[in-house]
């Protein structure tokens, strides 16, 4: 008998997961319960574990090839300068857009503080001055190589890998075995996510599954009117101003992007983290996107580090409902300070489920708003964690077609 296709069969397992987390929910603690959660979580950290176990290899050699291979295509300057400059405007635009829809549908108003009192108390919130932070982040930006790969530190492997292109691209032809050897590298990392990938339909319901059947419903229910703000804006910078962008610069409709970005935004969607979901969105840019492997490689994990649109969007939403919560009116100094650090946290913050909370109290803090609203927060970050990742992979993969098209016009001209 003949399978269906992979997405198909994600799709199944997708309805399946969602199905039997319902079911499980409404059943409450039951001993079938416990047992059928805890054989979801086996399967579904079986499927991350899986992904990460090829991570580290694969950012490594993605950058440095794409670097490496930047020369090559002889527009390296223009394809950096392409991608900074589109991270950061779409960062930019996403925090006004997380702005605009705090001020105009003014989540928070009408809620009480008190009502959250309890779990405030209970939270100790991370501490830490917006001094402290830039001098962390810095410091955790140059690393031993082999320190950094071991501990899968992402950031730093990404500005190690950065290093070793550009030394291959100066030193040329001499170093092409090096060259070579890491291409290769990237090239079987990349057959082992095909394996990895045929497991997809299986994690994704049990991590599916686990979502379903642990949410508070009585939580989503009072805290509806901010999750709704943050889910609808949201949505609407994945799915009308990112393809706008994409449509404007580069000619590719909508209904093909999304065609071949699926398996990827599902996966982030789910998994909450865009670096588990980077092998993922390497293979769709490359092969459903066809953006030159050159180009891929050097903006998808690149951008999976420090591209973060969905959590620019949610930080700057966040930090006016929590001052809407304690009763503040910030000023336009404020929301500038904001503005600035929301974008310093997206960038800083590696690409994993929930990390978003940590920046998010430098945000807080950076203003002098109450970080232990961080407890009101956290309840509900699973759920906005998922919109918020495939939006952040969204705009990787946008932004490797934009750079391509960009870059191949001046080859043209
Ligand atoms: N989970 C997000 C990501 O991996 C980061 C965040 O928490 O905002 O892209």
């Amino acid at each position: 008998m003949k399978l269906p296709s992979l997405n198909t069969q994600i799709l199944i397992g997708c309805l399946l997961g969602v199905a039997a987390g319902s079911l499980l929910s409404a059943q409450g603690a039951t001993p079938l319960t416990q047992d059928t959660l805890y054989g979801a979580k086996l399967v579904g950290n079986l499927f991350l574990d899986l992904l990460r176990m090829v991570l580290v290899p694969l950012v490594f050699a993605s950058i440095v090839t794409g670097v490496a291979n930047l020369r090559a295509h002889d527009q390296m300057h223009r394809v950096w300068t392409t991608t900074l400059i589109f991270f950061l405007f779409t960062m930019a635009v996403a925090i006004v857009i997380g702005f605009g829809a705090a001020h105009i549908f003014r989540p928070g108003e009408g809620l009480h503080l008190e009502m959250f009192a309890e779990a405030t108390r209970n939270y100790q919130a991370r501490q830490m001055a917006l001094p402290d932070y830039i001098a962390q982040f810095m410091r955790g930006l140059f690393q031993n190589p082999f320190k950094a790969l071991a501990n899968g530190d992402i950031l730093a492997i990404v500005i190690i890998a950065l290093f070793l292109g550009i030394a291959l691209v100066i030193g040329g032809e001499r170093y092409r075995n090096i060259r070579n050897l890491v291409t290769e590298l990237q090239e079987l990392c990349l057959m082992i996510v095909g394996w990895i990938l045929r497991l997809a339909p299986f994690g994704l319901a049990a991590l599916l599954l686990q979502l379903v059947a642990t949410q508070d419903a009585a939580l989503l229910g009072s805290l509806g009117h901010f999750i709704a703000v943050v889910i609808g804006s949201t949505l609407f910078h994945g799915v009308i101003v990112l393809p706008g962008v994409l449509w404007l610069m580069t000619g590719v409709s909508p209904l093909r992007f999304f065609k071949g970005a699926r398996e990827a935004l599902l996966t982030a969607f789910i998994t909450s983290s865009s670096n588990a979901t980077l092998p993922i969105t390497l293979r769709c840019t490359e092969q459903h996107l066809h953006v030159k492997k050159d180009i891929a490689s050097f903006v998808v994990p690149l951008g999976a580090t420090v591209n973060m649109d969905g959590t620019a969007l949610y930080e700057a939403a966040a930090a006016l409902f929590v001052a809407r919560l304690a009763g503040i009116e910030l000023d336009i100094a404020s929301q500038l300070i904001i503005f600035f650090v929301a974008m310093l946290g997206a960038i800083g913050a590696p690409g994993i489920p929930s990390v978003g909370m940590l920046s998010m109290v430098l945000v807080l803090e950076s203003v002098g708003l109450p970080t232990e609203a961080i407890a009101i927060l956290l309840p509900i970050d699973r759920i906005l964690d998922t919109v918020r990742t495939a939006v952040n992979v969204e705009g990787d993969m946008v932004g490797s077609l934009i750079v391509q098209k960009i870059a191949g016009q001046s080859k043209a001209a």
